[in-house]
């Protein structure tokens, strides 16, 4: 029930569950809002503790996919598939299956690939269906575009606390460098930026240090180092109330998803004088550039449309200036009020 709950609550419009036995496929399509367009978002494969938990998943993620697609600009709505498998069971079968299913929604979810699948399996969902993107000769590896549009809106943040939107000098503290954050130091650097980073991973560490100057600390020291930015770009939930203690930095931009652990730890940031990036909003460049493959892709207009970011988060700080909001309400309502405004303009009837 309480699946069905969360469905009514936040107005899913669709909830597909897909299964074949002799491919082994069980999967869920979730389908929160195509006010704006057809849905985008990742099929994950995962192995769920429960049926229940993949379909929670499946609509939570799926309503973060609408919100992203709106604040980001793109004329997309938000899906999300899971399919419950462990990664070891693949087979050309089961994605086949699955593109099958995509193929039956007729446009209404287009996916992609995410943890847990792969170009390799979004071909095999290409034979079946045109209704998938990040397939092979198509956008490639998201992290650089994701990169690219952190970086953008780290200078909107700066030019709001600094007046000027130049990371020269600043200090940029960055959690994870991984995929995104690689990239992510390289661009803070080129610009003049005084690094401090941190991974679990020695690879991780070894691979930036080795082209970069930066300073390295321990991963648990992260929250505390002074900064003017800190970039969380490896977990969620990074800020909350044990870290709030600790963050001495100005403003809060990275790669990450879900940071704040809770919606309230927004308006904690605020009452800290804390500047916080929505992560949704910062973190697009990766769906801004896989969602122009829908046009035959073309990186250096997808590329283009990633500096929007800059613009867009220049957008939600005035909102939260005006209406005295946290940032991560700030960039709700944006979302919002963007879908209320373009739904209001499809309700016009065309005789055709
Ligand atoms: P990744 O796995 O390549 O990198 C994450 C890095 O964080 C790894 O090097 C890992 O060792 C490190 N890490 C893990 N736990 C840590 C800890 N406790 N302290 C310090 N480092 C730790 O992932 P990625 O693709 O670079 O994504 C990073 C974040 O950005 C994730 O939260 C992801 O959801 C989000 N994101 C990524 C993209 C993208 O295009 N890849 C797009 C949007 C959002």
């Amino acid at each position: 029930m309480k699946m069905l709950d969360h469905f009514s609550k936040y107005d899913y419009e669709q909830l597909v569950l897909c299964q074949d036995q002799t491919s082994g496929l069980k999967a869920i399509i979730a389908i929160h809002n195509t006010t704006l367009g057809p849905a985008l978002g990742g099929a994950r494969m995962w192995n769920y503790a429960s049926d229940e938990d993949a379909i929670l998943d499946a609509l939570r993620l799926a309503r973060g996919m609408t919100y992203k697609a709106a604040a980001a600009g793109l004329n997309l709505g938000g899906g999300k598939a899971v399919i419950i498998n462990s990664p070891q069971s693949k087979s050309e079968q089961l994605f086949r299956a699955f593109g099958r299913y995509v193929e039956s929604l007729n446009g209404r979810y287009i996916t992609a690939e995410d943890v847990g699948t792969s170009v390799q399996d979004m071909e095999y969902v290409r034979m079946e269906t045109r209704y998938v993107t990040g397939v092979s000769n198509g956008s490639g590896d998201p992290s650089p575009a994701t990169a690219l549009g952190v970086w953008y809106g780290m200078k909107a943040m700066a030019q709001e606390a600094y007046g000027s939107d130049s990371l020269e000098g600043k200090v940029v503290a960055v959690q994870g460098i991984g995929h995104v954050g690689y990239y992510l130091c390289k661009h803070v650097a080129k610009e003049g930026g005084k690094l401090i980073v941190t991974d679990i991973n020695p690879e991780a560490i070894k691979r930036v240090t080795g082209e970069i100057v930066a300073e390295v600390v321990k991963p648990e020291e992260i929250y505390g180092v002074g900064c003017h930015i800190f970039a969380p770009s490896a977990l969620g939930a990074v800020v909350n109330d044990i870290t709030l203690q600790q963050l001495k930095c100005d403003i809060i931009a990275g790669a990450a998803n879900n940071v704040l652990e809770d919606e309230r730890h927004g308006e904690l940031l605020m009452q800290k004088g804390i500047l916080y990036a929505p992560d949704f909003v910062i973190n697009a460049g990766g769906l801004i550039n896989v969602a122009d493959e829908l046009q035959g892709y073309n990186k250096e207009r997808a590329y283009k449309k990633i500096e929007m970011i800059y613009t867009n988060i220049k957008k939600l700080l005035a909102i939260s200036k005006e209406r005295q909001i946290p940032t991560n309400i700030a960039a709700n309502l944006m979302a919002e009020e963007r879908m209320e405004k373009l739904g209001r303009i499809r309700n016009i009837y065309l005789n055709k």
